[in-house]
């Protein structure tokens, strides 16, 4: 079978590799062949839900004063895909390739936990993640089971025709904290600051890598978006694994499914 990575370019990340660390900063499409579709693309999130509203504070606030179902029916879409979905070939391979001490940090704009499923540790969440809750006022995070996540969906469902019933069934998951705060899921909105300790954690990582590999992500969203260049003007090369034809600047391009090239990348190396 012909190698889906050409030999030079598997050099190429080798002796790059040997230079110092590696880095890599992944993105929805590392979870697709999950089952989890990007957000944007065909048949994600957004093409039912617009971001303006389900993805932002405000929105969600204002949707459930007039509408609570409606907020019932996201929780419901997202959190059926999410529970569902299990690490695949490129989150396996990329735990495996920071266990040989290849990869030494992964920064993930993923909110779904697949890295940590599938053995990474040392990952850094830029956007948060669907399965913690956290006070809006002293930070104090929880992680939630996925089971407490299917309990939760059920009883929202079994409560969608009675506003007040739905108000105490959301105020028994998302609880008042004993500092008085308000806990709520822990996942980043739209218009709202990364969370600092990771992010700079992530330039942290960037300072001292050789390689930095981005992983199926479409870079549009800052501040994630402007890692690569940090990394590059402190000398790291970039290489990109994509499914899709893109323009973004870096120095080694290869096309294909994540879940097929990592595990041949890992193994490669
Ligand atoms: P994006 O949707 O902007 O880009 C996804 C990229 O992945 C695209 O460039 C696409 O070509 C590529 N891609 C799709 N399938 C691929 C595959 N099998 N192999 C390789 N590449 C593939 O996603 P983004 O850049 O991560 O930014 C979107 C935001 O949405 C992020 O902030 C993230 O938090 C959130 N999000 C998270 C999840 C998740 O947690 N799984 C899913 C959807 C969106």
């Amino acid at each position: 079978m012909k190698p889906l990575i050409p030999a030079e370019a598997i050099d190429y990340i080798r002796s790059n590799a040997k230079r110092g660390s590696v880095v890599c900063i992944t993105g929805a499409g590392v979870s697709a062949p999950s089952g989890i579709p990007t957000f944007r693309g065909k048949g994600g999130l957004w093409e039912k839900y617009r971001p303006q509203i389900y993805a932002t504070t405000m929105g969600l606030i204002s949707t459930f004063m007039t509408e609570p179902e409606k907020i019932v029916d996201f929780l419901n879409d997202l959190y059926s895909i999410l529970v569902k979905a299990k690490p695949n070939p490129c989150h396996r391979a990329l735990a495996e390739m920071e266990k040989e001490g290849i990869v030494s940090a992964l920064i993930t704009q993923n909110i779904d936990g697949l890295h940590q499923q599938a053995g990474s540790r040392s990952v850094i969440e830029l956007h948060g993640n669907a399965y913690r809750v956290r006070c809006m006022n002293c930070l104090k995070a929880i992680t939630w089971e996925k089971d407490r996540i299917r309990e939760m969906i059920k009883l929202l469902n079994l409560s969608r025709q009675s506003r007040p019933q739905l108000l105490r069934v959301l105020s028994r998951y998302f609880p008042k904290c004993e500092c008085g705060g308000r806990y709520r899921i822990d996942i980043v909105l739209f218009g709202e600051v990364l969370p600092q300790d990771a992010l700079k954690e992530a330039y942290r990582a960037l300072d001292t890598c050789s390689l930095l590999m981005l992983v199926g992500t479409s870079l549009a969203v800052y501040p994630a978006a402007a890692l690569p260049a940090y990394a590059k003007q402190r000398g790291a090369k970039i290489v990109e694994i994509n499914s899709e034809p893109s323009d973004s600047p870096c120095d080694l391009r290869i096309q294909g499914d994540a879940a097929v090239i990592m595990p041949q990348l890992a193994e490669a190396l």
